[in-house]
């Protein structure tokens, strides 16, 4: 195809995993982003990776000029519940001001097709066993509320510019690449299928937290998708805009949900070591129960997950045992063959939210970068 897809924060878990299966299907990709949580050994080497930043309007502009852009895979955001209540300028800023950017480049640039990482967050606590796409729209946190509200102005740029979308409500992402290559690596991780994978590796103990919720053992429930199960939807999701179809909005979950407290003894089962665990108080935003209905995904998409739990605890594990420092130092470190994929835009850290929100892990992060870009 004549031109490249767009991919935002695309040295991210997910975003890479949909870079990995853009390149596999035949697309030409071309990733930015600014390596606040991302990593460039996750990048595909197929890929062109720039580092800069999302908000940076002049960056954006550069890359549209230069590059022939068929349509734009948002993934840049942030998406930690819990982080989202105590740091909402950050999570308004990274999730909804990083999308007026790119809807504002796309706009100049005449490119109309966005692919858009959004939530099941945007729900909240739903009394349906299975949450259709029309169900009412009750986030519970700055980070539900944040992808709303980009959620709402993608919508409203279609009317006002013809720029059409694919959004996507996930519900659980968790898994890692089939060869173990690349997977989930958080500097903190939060997700309770990799903290149950590591308590389990490790043998120290983790907490399910709250038992007293409404749902069948008092655990909060949740629908778990895989997330190469995901980078495929993405890439079927740009491939119905580029075939011209109408825009939609549809989740990606599995239709089936699991406790916290199930959850974790099938990580013990899969890895053959019983998980230790205990309760703790809850956590502030979760919301009791969160399953997808995926019937609209089915029925536009032709898509349906095709990966277990087991399958994708299976995966964790072995991206984990075969990367026990993640990507350790490696994760931001390039040889000169691989510098020929990577163009560093300096300028990046100076959009990074943590100048409103200072807090002392993410300056160690801003030196860091600062380094990776002075190389
Ligand atoms: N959770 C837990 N212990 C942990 C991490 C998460 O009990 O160490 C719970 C969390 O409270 C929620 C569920 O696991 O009920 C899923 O949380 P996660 O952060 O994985 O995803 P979220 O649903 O917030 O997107």
């Amino acid at each position: 195809m004549d031109g490249k897809i767009l991919v935002t924060g695309g040295a991210g878990y997910i975003g890479s995993h949909a870079v990995r299966q853009l390149v596999r299907a035949g697309f030409d990709v071309i990733v930015i982003d600014n390596l606040s949580t991302g990593h460039i050994a996750a990048v595909d080497k197929k890929a062109q990776l720039v580092v800069g930043d999302v908000r940076n309007l002049a960056l954006l502009d550069t890359i549209f000029t230069k590059n022939k852009i068929l349509g734009v895979m948002q993934f840049a955001g942030k998406i930690i519940v819990p982080e989202s209540v105590s740091h909402p300028l950050s999570y308004y800023d990274d999730n909804f001001s990083a999308v007026i950017s790119i809807l504002r480049a796309m706009r100049v640039h005449g490119v109309k097709n966005i692919v858009f990482s959004s939530t099941a967050a945007v729900y909240g606590t739903s009394k349906e066993p299975s949450i259709k796409e029309d169900a009412p729209l009750h986030p519970e946190s700055p980070y539900g509320f944040s992808k709303l509200a980009a959620e709402r102005l993608i919508c409203d740029c279609e009317k006002a510019y013809g720029i059409k979308h694919c959004i996507f409500r996930y519900f659980n992402v968790a898994g890692a690449s089939d060869d173990g290559s690349i997977g989930e690596a958080h500097p903190v991780e939060t997700h309770l299928i990799p903290v149950t994978v590591n308590a389990s590796i490790t043998g120290r103990e983790m907490q399910i937290f709250g038992n007293d919720y409404q749902t069948r053992d008092g655990t909060n429930l949740r629908d778990y998708i895989h997330v190469l199960d995901l980078a495929d939807a993405h890439v079927l999701g740009m491939k119905m805009l580029l075939d011209g179809k109408d825009s939609a909005i549809i989740n990606l979950g599995s239709d089936k949900g699991y406790t916290n407290k199930e959850i974790v003894e099938t990580v013990g089962e899969v890895t053959g070591i019983p998980v230790k665990w205990k309760y703790g108080p809850r956590r502030p935003g979760d919301a009791d129960s969160i399953v997808a209905s995926n019937e609209r995904a089915k029925a536009l998409l032709g898509w349906a997950p095709k990966r277990d739990l087991k399958q994708m605890i299976q995966d964790d594990v072995n991206w984990r045992k075969k990367h026990p420092k993640l990507y350790g130092k490696q994760g931001n470190k390039f040889s000169k063959e691989d510098k020929k994929h990577i163009l560093f835009y300096n300028d990046s850290r100076h959009y990074l939210s943590f100048y409103e929100d200072i807090e002392a892990a993410d300056r160690e992060k801003a030196k860091k970068i600062k380094i990776a870009n002075n190389l």
